[in-house]
């Protein structure tokens, strides 16, 4: 299933990919924002088949992070497209298979690990990352901004007035919350970056397991980060 987000925006929410949602920003960046679960590249080429775009129009797929629900189709979607794949300089040697995916330090965290693990998780194909990009660094009309904390390299991607947030919060209603900390690498850090993400101006955020929330969403991230204190890490 695709749909755009807002009337004109030329941004697509694919939510047929898996767990995480994957999105497509049209011209002039014909970009895919990760890369879904193992198994379902199949179903992000025929959701961009449904809004006339074919594989070979795809120049680049984006991810905000090495996660496997994130990166699980990216070794056939790289494949099918030819796309140029970017990641920060962080997360990226997690996803060409140069350095093991790790648990996280809490003991909660580290039995998720192994869990998901069970299912896959840790085994899903490498794939070379032909960019590497850091904090402020411009993709075409993306602008990245480093958020670390889920993972070492995560990345949100602003353009005009949408923030494509990954797994850096959850956009629930009726308040955005933090990422689950069993999923998360360093909680501390993570906390910093949501306060970092609070001082920019966006509308619409587009977070990976949420559907996109269109509306002041800046406000509810600073809403989140100034409660961060009083919540137990
Ligand atoms: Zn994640
Ligand atoms: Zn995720």
């Amino acid at each position: 299933m695709i749909y755009q987000v807002g009337e004109k925006s030329g941004i697509y929410c694919i939510e047929s990919a898996g767990q995480a949602r994957v999105y497509f920003v049209g011209a002039p960046d014909y970009a895919l924002i990760d890369a879904g679960m193992p198994g379902k590249a199949d179903k992000v080429i025929t959701a961009l088949a449904q809004i006339g775009v074919q594989p070979l129009q795809v120049k680049r797929i984006i991810l905000t992070h090495h996660h496997w629900d994130h990166v699980g189709g990216l070794w056939e979607l790289k494949k099918r497209t030819g796309a140029e794949v970017i990641a920060h300089s962080r997360d990226a040697d997690y996803v060409s298979g140069k350095r093991q995916r790790r648990a996280p330090r809490r003991l909660s965290g580290r039995m998720m690990f192994t869990v998901v693990g069970l299912v896959g998780a840790h085994n899903v194909a490498t794939v070379e990352v032909d960019r590497r990009v850091n904090d402020g660094d411009q993709i075409g009309s993306f602008t990245v901004v480093h958020t670390p904390g889920h993972t070492p390299g995560h990345i949100c991607l602003q353009r005009g007035d949408c923030l494509f947030s990954g797994d850096l919060l959850l956009a629930t209603s009726p308040a955005f919350r933090e990422t689950p900390h069993i999923f998360t690498a360093d909680v501390p850090t993570a906390r910093e970056s949501i306060r970092k993400v609070a001082k920019l101006e966006f509308q619409t955020i587009l977070s990976s397991h949420n559907p996109p929330y269109v509306f002041r969403a800046a406000e509810r991230v600073r809403a989140l980060a100034s409660k961060l204190g009083t919540i137990p890490e």
